[in-house]
């Protein structure tokens, strides 16, 4: 499942590939969840929201009233400005006030953490980031040959700021360091406020960006939740938002809040990736939002989630052994699950899927390279089986689990 992909002179082809691919892996996230994809197969494994919540009638209906409108919204075209006045009322749901002017719009939170490290980091530059972490971001800085400098995270109050410390402390200079605040993926925790203004003083101190990627930051199932760092702080943190878990992934649709001296460097860095977001489904997006439905449409999300969230919490506790440990995430999708050190559950992910039909995602898949320390870890989706079927499926994983500890 670590194949190297094949590279320069690959087989059947004297295209050379560039230098940087040489390390390249398959994703193993992918690889694994086209696997578990089978029909049949009820799976923990994948980051997909819910489709039945999908707001597809409304958004059928605000999408042709944006076509009848008039071409323009086929055309090339500058970014939709109503469509800001909905991110900000957004960003104050997360407790943060921003202009419109502050708003910069991207193809989903992916092309934010992309334009960003496109700005920030240097070919072999320094990158810093948890050993484990949301695949994307590894994927994203991965051409540039960075030097990894990571830190570790514990299960309550999310990314070890002493590490974040001791490498600055130490001389290193990150081009940024990367925090996901709320509901981590993979880990399920969110950031202490605590830490929050720790990090914030380290950056200060040290003029380090951090980019903060916050997908799931409005997905919050408990009174516990806190504002992003970003609320906190606009000289140093880079944020990122986006619509691919409150609305639809396939909207592609998200955006950012840069400190004022990056903003004119933003739409060139863009340009370079898709030269601009769709007007149409801008357009669509903002025709949704004008609707109102949206706040009713957001607790719906939430009281759904929650008791997803709540069934897969109970059923861990009834049916997993006791040495194993998860955490109780206040938000987003994830909960991570460890297990007595000596299991692989990258071996017994094919037991999982052979004898009972379940499928997980092995910690392995979000450890930085070289990093085992997730070996006897997994992570478990609960966005997207139903209630039962999370009750099901957990007691059939806990009596395999029981079998090997
Ligand atoms: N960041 C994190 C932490 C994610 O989990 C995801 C998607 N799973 C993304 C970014 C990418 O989101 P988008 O669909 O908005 O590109």
């Amino acid at each position: 499942m670590t194949a190297t992909v094949a590279t320069s002179k690959t087989a059947g082809t004297q295209i050379n590939l560039a230098q940087w691919t040489e390390g390249m892996k398959r994703s193993l996230l992918r690889q694994m969840l086209a696997v578990v994809s089978r029909p049949g197969i009820l799976s923990f494994a994948g980051g997909l929201p819910a489709p039945e919540l999908f707001p597809s009638e409304a958004y059928a209906e605000a999408s042709r009233a944006v076509l009848t409108d008039g071409a323009h919204s086929l055309q090339y075209g500058p970014p939709f400005e109503p469509l800001k006045a909905h991110i900000r009322e957004l960003m104050a749901l997360r407790g943060v006030e921003v202009s419109e002017a502050e708003i910069f719009i991207t193809t989903g939170a992916q092309q934010g953490l992309n334009v960003a490290t496109r700005l920030l980091l240097d070919a072999n530059g320094q990158v810093m980031l948890e050993k484990l972490v949301y695949t994307g971001i590894q994927q994203v800085v991965a051409p540039y040959q960075p030097q990894l400098l990571t830190v570790s995270s514990d299960l309550e109050y999310g990314i070890d700021v002493n590490g974040v410390a001791e490498h600055l402390v130490a001389g290193a200079e990150p081009a940024f360091l990367y925090v996901i605040p709320e509901a981590h993926n993979p880990l399920g925790v969110s950031l202490s406020l605590e830490r929050q203004q720790r990090l914030l003083e380290l950056a200060r101190l040290y003029r380090m960006p951090i980019l903060e990627d916050d997908p799931y930051g409005l997905l919050q199932y408990d009174d516990s939740a806190v504002t992003p760092l970003r609320a906190l702080d606009d000289e140093w943190v880079i944020y990122v938002g986006s619509f691919s878990k409150i609305l639809a992934p396939a909207l592609r649709l998200g955006w950012m809040i840069v400190p004022e001296p990056l903003r004119s460097h933003l739409t060139v860095a863009k340009e370079a990736l898709d030269l601009e977001t769709s007007g149409f489904i801008q357009r669509s997006v903002a025709a949704l939002l004008d609707t109102g439905h949206f706040p009713t449409h957001l607790a719906q999300l939430r009281r759904a989630y929650r008791a997803r969230r709540d069934a897969m919490l109970t059923a861990l506790s009834q049916h997993f052994p006791a040495t194993a440990r998860w955490t109780r995430p206040s938000g987003g999708m994830f909960i991570w699950v460890e297990l007595p050190r000596q299991v692989d559950t990258m071996a017994l992910l094919w037991r999982a899927v052979e004898e009972i039909n379940v499928a997980y995602i092995p910690g392995t898949a979000f450890a930085i390279e070289g990093d085992r320390t997730a070996k006897h870890c997994l992570r478990l989706n609960f966005s997207n089986a139903s209630e039962e079927a999370i009750t099901r499926g957990i007691a059939a994983l806990g009596a395999l689990l029981r079998t090997v500890c």
